[in-house]
């Protein structure tokens, strides 16, 4: 028996720093598929994906053999940026073939955040403008920067000040548009908003927010952190739209399960982090020779599996067979999913009951009475239906029949 084995749970409490005061505290064993595995035999579908990162299921033996083979030729190698890494060029090249040529120079760095950051100083450079416009209701990270334009007043509070001359408006408002203005550097932006409650797009309103940018010479970031790699259906949400960001923030599934996130634009704004000051937007780890072959494999996978194709057949089944009083609204599209109740108490009482049931599923950041749904999309039909009956008995036995 491993060293630490039983008092394990106890350990993670004493040693490992909590995000919150009521941590789920689940021990995971293992990992296969749509499950997770416990130590004393529990098995939970992963209805989550880790939120939105191993889209292609756990353990997946393409993406295994990709780090094995990655990993016995080398690891971290040199610092981001100056050695010519196959996996970087291969994984760089495969993407800007499918994003086109105005998103056609990738920096990679090592999350979500970072990507947020790398973006809002490559758009000040480029623009020479500070002013940057974000939503209500976003998220685009913790870091410092990120959590500035992220729209959540309640979750910065001890953390100010904040960036200076970041200026917050509705999402879905097309008035309130007009904000971004002359001396704007960039809009940022998620085309779905992920930690808000899966909060869809109303139509044409994306694409008025492409237009004003481009009106006023402002940069438009557009977030798919969450949204990328299949989630909505097809491999970028805003590829439903019919329009192209100026940058375009990847992370999550982008790794394929290893840490990786990166800015994506093309090439006459992303030279400006190469001169005056050179060296302005580095990074150690960024891009991670592992983390991209991962990555690469996971989105080959996407592709040669056809799984864009699973996932309205998936939500075919989500919407057929999760089906509730209880449920207040299922909004969402692909495999996107908030499923919201009356308020948190009901919400989290599910949650709760679903974990005992056999199914992970997690509350949003920024409101309290839904529960998400973003599985694997590898997951097969009965293993879908399987799951809606888990968090149907779970919200039946909190609600009742
Ligand atoms: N942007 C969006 C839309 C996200 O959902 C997240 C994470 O949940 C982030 C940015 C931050 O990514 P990370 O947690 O990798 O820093």
């Amino acid at each position: 028996m491993p060293k630490f084995a039983r008092m394990i749970k106890e350990l993670f409490f004493q040693h490992v720093a909590q995000t919150s005061e009521f941590p789920m505290a689940i021990e995971i064993d293992r990992a296969e598929g749509v499950y997770l595995y416990g130590p004393n035999g529990e098995r939970w579908v992963d209805f989550i994906s880790g939120i939105c990162v191993t889209n292609v299921g756990h353990k997946a033996p393409e993406v295994l053999e990709a780090i094995r083979t990655q990993s016995e030729r080398y690891m971290h190698a040199m610092v981001y940026g100056e050695a010519v890494l196959t996996p970087q060029v291969e994984y760089a090249t495969e993407l800007a073939n499918i994003l086109g040529p105005n998103l056609d120079h990738v920096f990679f760095g090592n999350s979500g955040a970072e990507a947020t950051e790398g973006a809002l100083k490559v758009a000040k450079k480029f623009t020479g403008k500070t002013r940057i416009v974000s939503c209500l209701n976003a998220y685009h990270g913790s870091t410092h920067g990120a959590m500035s334009v992220s729209g959540n007043a309640s979750m910065k509070v001890g953390y100010g000040p904040m960036l200076p001359d970041v200026h917050h408006i509705p999402y879905n408002d097309l008035e309130a548009l007009a904000q971004i203005d002359e001396h704007t550097a960039a809009f940022v932006v998620e085309p779905i908003q992920g930690a808000g409650g899966v909060v869809m797009p109303t139509p044409g309103y994306l694409q008025a927010a492409r237009a004003r940018c481009t009106e006023v010479g402002a940069l438009m970031i557009l977030d798919e952190i969450q949204t990328g790699f299949g989630r909505t259906g097809k491999m970028f949400a805003h590829q439903h739209f019919g329009f192209e960001p100026d940058i375009l923030l990847l992370a999550k599934a982008l790794g394929g399960g290893l840490p990786i996130g990166a800015f994506v634009t093309r090439g006459e704004v992303m030279r400006v982090i190469q001169s005056n000051p050179l060296l302005g937007h580095i990074t150690t780890f960024g891009g991670h020779p592992v983390s991209c072959a991962a990555g690469l494999a996971a989105f080959r996978k996407i592709q040669s599996e056809n799984l864009l194709q699973r996932v309205p057949e998936l939500e075919a089944i989500l919407l057929r067979e999760l089906k509730h009083p209880a449920i207040v609204e299922l909004r969402g599209t692909g495999l996107i999913y908030a499923v919201l109740f009356k308020d948190f108490e009901t919400s989290d009482a599910i949650r709760a009951k679903a974990l005992e049931l056999g199914l992970l599923t997690i509350g949003f950041i920024n409101i309290k009475n839904g529960l998400r749904i973003c599985p694997p999309l590898t997951m097969t039909d009965e293993e879908m239906v399987e799951s809606c009956h888990i968090l149907l008995k779970a919200i039946e036995q909190v609600c009742g029949e």
